[in-house]
């Protein structure tokens, strides 16, 4: 198939209806109406073609979302089937569908331990938002209302809905909306890189996770409903915790009757060669918010998971459970999902990842590492950053932070490869059906673009 390029007249046309009518999510809004919307016109594979006809290496798997790639028509036939039969009814008054039902099972079975059961929404934000609200109820029926404190991590993410953003550490966002809501409060990150001093990896993964337990003691135990963490940090930089970090804070919580929240909303669905970003780290949440890759992004779908402890408790508490969406548990993305997990699962694309490209990815990342301008190459699964530094070999970021990163980015870009940027770090996360090939042009395109970035620093 042709990439579609679009005249450049009509593209002119698309771009100034766009700077005149669309708000962009996290943009510069003004500047990009100066500069002009990217139009994106077409995926296949781990590649994209945009408006001027350039065909682009797509490393970012769009935002963290499209494990299965581009263009799977199934995905389409299933929406399409499940369209015509019913396209749409509710879970609310004692009804339901096929799909949402299989799917909610389906997700059982992946689920680690006995996470059984799904609340579901149209996005991650949303997931963390329900759990928020179900898990101070959980603790409310209990006999527990004072028991509803949050504890997040400083530049973690979960989302952008009220309760999302203020679960989440990103100062910038806490700035815009009168952020956090009450009782969430924030611990350091695990960031060797940055924090860790002297400390070998794995003394720094129990020091950082220590500050948990400091926290929920300060707190008061009584006080503190939960904490919430990703996995693998993805939008601040995918910080990757050592491997000490998440069996330390699994027994703290457990200490203190603090319910272990795992944000997989990147890491679920084979992002790290295992299922679930817990597995890979050996640690059992016992409650979940999934998004992204459950669809691997072809419809907007989420879901809050819980283990039958939580959810137990949810259903005999009496009454009615006053949450929901009028598009929780839709049909039709429901009928998607299926389809994306039934090709992840039939396709061993998770073992795909971990038997095979994740480790020789980590080899020809680790050779990007070499370079004059990375400071760390960390990697885990299909997700990775290169952190650029001033000096190699000392672990100190530029002074102005992040003009570096979006120079790198911009010159990736004109070479075919999307690569994101956060500050100086270029972050990794191709769709999981990434081949040895282009993994090879990916370190090509990578290698190049590092290349011309430190040339036009005079490096
Ligand atoms: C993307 C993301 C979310 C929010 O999901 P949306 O579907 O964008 O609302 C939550 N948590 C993590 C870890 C994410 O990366």
């Amino acid at each position: 198939m042709d990439p579609h390029p679009i005249e450049a007249a009509d593209l002119r046309e698309l771009q100034r209806l766009d700077a005149a009518h669309h708000l962009h999510p996290f943009n510069d809004n003004a500047a990009l109406a100066q500069r002009g919307t990217r139009v994106l016109t077409r995926g296949e594979g781990c590649y994209v073609w945009d408006a001027d006809g350039n065909k682009l290496l797509d490393a970012f798997a769009g935002l963290w979302c499209v494990n299965i790639g581009y263009g799977r028509p199934e995905l389409g036939e299933a929406a399409s089937r499940q369209m015509t039969q019913l396209a749409y009814y509710n879970s609310f008054f004692q009804c339901t569908t096929e799909p949402t039902i299989r799917l909610a099972a389906k997700l059982a079975e992946l689920a680690p331990g006995d996470i059984n059961h799904a609340f579901f929404m149209n996005s991650g934000s949303e997931a963390n938002d329900t759990i928020l609200r179900l898990v101070r109820h959980f603790w409310a029926v209990q006999d527990q209302p004072r028991k509803n404190i949050f504890i997040g991590r400083h530049n973690g993410y979960h989302g952008t809905t009220m309760a999302g953003a203020s679960l989440g550490g990103m100062k910038g966002m806490h700035g815009q909306g009168g952020l956090p809501i009450p009782d969430i409060h924030h611990i350091d990150p695990p960031f060797w890189f940055a924090d860790g001093g002297d400390l070998p990896e794995d003394e720094y993964g129990l020091v950082a996770a220590r500050r948990l337990e400091e926290k929920i003691l300060e707190l008061g135990p009584e006080r503190v409903a939960a904490f919430i963490g990703e996995p693998i940090m993805g939008a601040i930089g995918v910080y990757i915790p050592p491997m000490t970090y998440w069996p330390e804070i699994e027994r703290i919580c457990r200490k203190y009757d603090v319910l272990l929240v795992a944000d997989e909303v990147i890491c679920g669905f084979g992002r790290t060669g295992e299922w679930f970003g817990s597995q890979y780290f050996g640690f059992q949440p016992d409650i979940m918010p999934v998004a992204k890759g459950i669809t691997s992004g072809y419809i907007p779908l989420g879901a809050a998971m819980f283990n039958d402890r939580v959810a137990g408790v949810l259903k005999d508490a009496g009454g009615e459970l006053a949450h929901g969406a009028t598009y929780s548990g839709h049909p039709v993305c429901a009928a998607v999902a299926l389809e994306n997990l039934r090709i992840l699962q039939e396709e061993r694309i998770v073992e795909h990842v971990r038997d095979d490209v994740a480790p020789y990815l980590a080899g020809r990342w680790a050779e990007l590492g070499e370079h004059r301008l990375v400071g760390q190459a960390r990697i885990a699964g299909l997700m990775g950053a290169l952190e650029l530094v001033p000096d190699k070999g000392r672990r100190a970021f530029f002074q102005e932070r992040g003009k570096v990163g979006a120079l790198c980015r911009d010159i990736a870009l004109r070479n075919g490869l999307i690569l994101r940027a956060t500050y100086d770090s270029m972050l990794l996360s191709p769709p999981l059906v990434i081949s040895r090939g282009q993994v090879d042009e990916l370190f090509d395109k990578a290698w190049k673009a590092l290349d011309e970035t430190a040339l036009e620093l005079g490096k």
